[in-house]
């Protein structure tokens, strides 16, 4: 009989380990890992601890590949690409445009007064409109 070394094979792929590595305690693996899966499974653990709800659609996703929102739109934590190109394509929209006539704004725009409660700017034409109504 000749000595037969043990073969150690992959608790995952069951591939025969040249080198093994020795699972994290709470991946919930019996025995050995292959560099593949070793590998893999701490991609997955990375990724587990560093999901976020996005802000707006609650969709989960890896935080680096999120958005931050920018502060004009008082949001408070991240955004996922979708939600982000909406907000801000509808923010582009809302620094162009009248938000009461949705005409383009020239170079010069109005502020509304806080007591209007208008979000976004206007053109001159509906500034004097509501100064008017509004004082
Ligand atoms: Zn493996
Ligand atoms: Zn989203
Ligand atoms: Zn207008």
């Amino acid at each position: 009989m000749f000595f037969k070394k043990k073969l150690i094979f992959c608790a995952i792929c069951d591939k025969q380990l040249q080198h093994k590595y020795k699972p994290l305690k709470n991946w919930d693996v019996n025995g050995y890992l292959c560099n593949d899966c070793y590998l893999n499974k701490l991609k997955i653990q990375y990724e587990k601890n560093n999901l976020r709800n996005c802000t707006c659609c609650q969709k989960q996703q890896i935080i680096s590949e999120m958005w931050e929102p920018r502060w004009e739109w008082n949001i408070e934590g991240p955004l996922c690409e979708n939600c982000f190109s909406k907000k801000e394509h509808d923010f582009q929209h809302q620094k162009n445009f009248c938000s009461i006539c949705d005409n383009k704004l020239g170079f010069i725009r109005y502020n509304p007064k806080e007591k209007w409660k208008i979000r976004g700017q206007l053109c001159k034409l509906c500034w004097n409109e509501i100064k008017l109504k509004n004082g």
